[in-house]
């Protein structure tokens, strides 16, 4: 391959090749229905690689693992195989004998003698086995088995072999697959042509958006991140989204049919079909029979009431609503409500959105946050075309910052949830502030709060989102000199601060990893300072929907995850699975 090998040092693994007639993988529990009284095999002509690949459709076995019955074999049509070539000394796919295709693999004889192989794989790792096997003239071979244990995860996309000429690649934002007429939105002229189903390609989403995007089948985009405006309306609304494809735009076609895979982040022509991914299918039904209550509260991330009435049942309260999406849905800039001295109507608009939301999830909390406008995202809005033009938005004037300097605004919106909780009883407002970054905007903030008639921790529960590397480094004054009762990870944020890393520049996305230690430090040390003050955590970013993530926090001690409604039950899983992980190991401690 041309290394140099002065510098590079290189080791080269001979292992035997298996010249298997025929291959496939096996489960020792049921990986679709999670029936551990199944064990499901999975066979086809030639080496292994094809199926592992998705290249051929396998038959199927499934074995009562008590009674070692066969109880049902689906034959399916095997056009290909791969095989080794004497001649050229390699692999090749090549295709399967026209006699072949329609043949069942494995006999009834080798059928059972796998499954015996599984039980006793099973047996010998004690966890559920995914197997790999080989079969040639002289027997079988186990050629990898390793545990179940990836329940939710997706497989990379190029392990599944999906049939269908791919256009664009860019950044998984939103999964789930979605088919339809591509349509081009590059402004508000185009909005009128947008019809309900098609599939919105625009170079980055805005607010004005969101109507078009809650009517599409998916969303595909030019520029932007995981944590970028399209990518975090999509998860919220449920669309997949593609985002940071670089040139949708350009290569997308009005009419075009196109299907776009959300879950990794690949658009496709045509309407194609993708198979779900077994292990995804594994947790859906998983969990849709058995709910684990998990001593961690699992929130979700809302602020469209339909969401909200969707999934709000499923949840222990609302961790995230975005004030300035329901603003949004308003269609007028705030700024529009000051200008024009209408800031009752403000007020009113307020407390009439958000009074459907705390009824529909109470008794259970609604962390509603102060207004978090960016100025480049809501210029579009009536009212909102005056907004300065800065050069970098992200760092600039929104959250917290900017309601102290329009105190008149921030004032009508908290006398939207003065009335909400005096005059409509609602005692499951809880009120967070946005992109802190020292304890004295917080003091200010709460002086307002106060001001309003508001007893702050009696009346509603005050807290602030950690999103800025200075609140985290400074959270302990922030506690103790206001008296917050919970905070908040804002990891979309904190990781862009901490790394450096624009949330909506596609070019540095690769280097974007709530999982960096910088951003766990972090995180790990706020847990702890708030535990020691009795202060509640919570995470409201998007890392709490990544299962592993959900782990790690549940092992610094949070208090409640946050998550998009499609990450709901995975979340809850794994959370029930590391709090179980933790008290065994808690235990054992203590016995040994
Ligand atoms: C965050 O920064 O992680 C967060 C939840 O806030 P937003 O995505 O709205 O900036
Ligand atoms: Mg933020």
């Amino acid at each position: 391959m041309g290394f140099d090998h002065e510098t590079v040092s290189l080791a080269v693994v001979i292992q035997k090749q298996v010249h298997s007639k025929k291959s496939g993988v096996m489960f020792s529990c049921n990986p679709i229905t999670n029936d551990c009284s199944e064990i499901v095999i999975e066979a086809s002509w030639g080496l292994g690689e094809a199926i592992v690949s998705g290249e051929v459709t396998p038959d199927e076995y499934i074995v009562d693992k008590n009674s070692l019955q066969i109880k049902n074999v689906i034959i399916n049509e095997k056009r290909v195989q791969t095989i080794y070539d004497e001649e050229l000394r390699q692999t090749v796919t090549k295709e399967v004998p026209e006699e072949l295709r329609r043949e069942r693999v494995l006999s009834d004889e080798e059928v059972i003698t796998l499954a015996s192989l599984a039980i006793r794989l099973e047996k010998h790792y004690g966890k559920p086995q995914d197997i790999e096997f080989a079969i040639d003239d002289t027997g079988i071979y186990i050629v990898q088995t390793r545990a179940i244990t990836t329940v939710g995860k997706t497989v990379s996309p190029e392990k599944k072999e999906i049939k269908g000429k791919v256009l664009l690649k860019g950044i998984p934002a939103s999964p789930g697959v979605g088919t339809g007429k591509a349509r081009l939105v590059l402004g508000p002229e185009d909005f009128d042509k947008f019809q309900e189903g098609e599939v919105l390609v625009a170079k980055m989403t805005n607010p004005d958006f969101e109507p078009l995007m809650a009517k599409s089948s998916a969303i595909v985009t030019d520029e932007g991140g995981a944590n970028c405006h399209a990518a975090i309306v999509s998860r919220e609304l449920g669309k997949p989204c593609v985002v940071g494809t670089g040139e949708a735009t350009r290569i997308l076609k009005d009419g075009m049919i196109i299907t776009v895979d959300g879950s990794h982040g690949v658009v496709y022509e045509g309407s194609i079909e993708i198979e779900e991914d077994k292990r995804e299918v594994l947790e859906s039904t998983r969990l849709t029979s058995f709910k684990p209550i998990t001593a961690t509260k699992i929130m979700l991330i809302a602020t469209h009431s339909g969401v909200v009435k969707k999934y709000g049942h499923l949840v222990d309260g609302i961790g995230l609503l975005r004030l300035e999406f329901l603003i949004a849905q308003g269609g007028k800039h705030p700024v529009w409500f000051l200008n024009n001295k209408k800031l009752e109507e403000y007020t009113d608009f307020l407390v009439e959105k958000l009074r459907e939301i705390l009824s529909l999830m109470d008794p259970k909390p609604v962390i509603i946050r102060t207004l978090d406008m960016r100025t480049d995202e809501y210029r579009n809005l009536e009212g909102g075309e005056n907004d300065p033009k800065e050069a970098n938005p992200m760092l600039g004037w929104h959250g917290i910052r900017r309601s102290l300097d329009q105190p008149e605004l921030f004032e009508a919106e908290l006398q939207a949830y003065e009335q909400l909780i005096k005059d409509y009883g609602f005692k499951n407002v809880w009120i967070m502030f946005p992109f802190v970054v020292s304890w004295k905007e917080v003091k200010r903030a709460i002086k307002y709060v106060k001001r309003t008639g508001i007893s702050p921790n009696k009346d509603a529960k005050i807290g602030v989102m950690v999103e800025t590397p200075a609140a985290a480094l400074t959270i302990e004054d922030i506690i103790r000199r206001t008296r917050i009762k919970f905070i908040s990870f804002g990891t979309n944020d904190l990781t862009q601060l901490t790394l450096g890393v624009d949330r909506n520049n596609e070019i540095v996305q690769k280097i974007h990893s709530e999982k960096h230690p910088a951003v766990l430090k972090q995180i790990r040390r706020v847990i702890r300072i708030a535990k020691k003050h009795n202060v509640y955590t919570s995470i409201c970013g998007q890392a709490g929907s990544d299962p592993e993530y959900a782990e790690k926090l549940v092992r610094y001690g949070i208090d409640s995850i946050s998550v998009n409604p499609d990450a709901i039950e995975l979340i809850r899983e794994r959370v029930f699975r590391a709090e179980k992980k933790l008290i065994l190991e808690g235990i054992r401690k203590k016995i040994i």
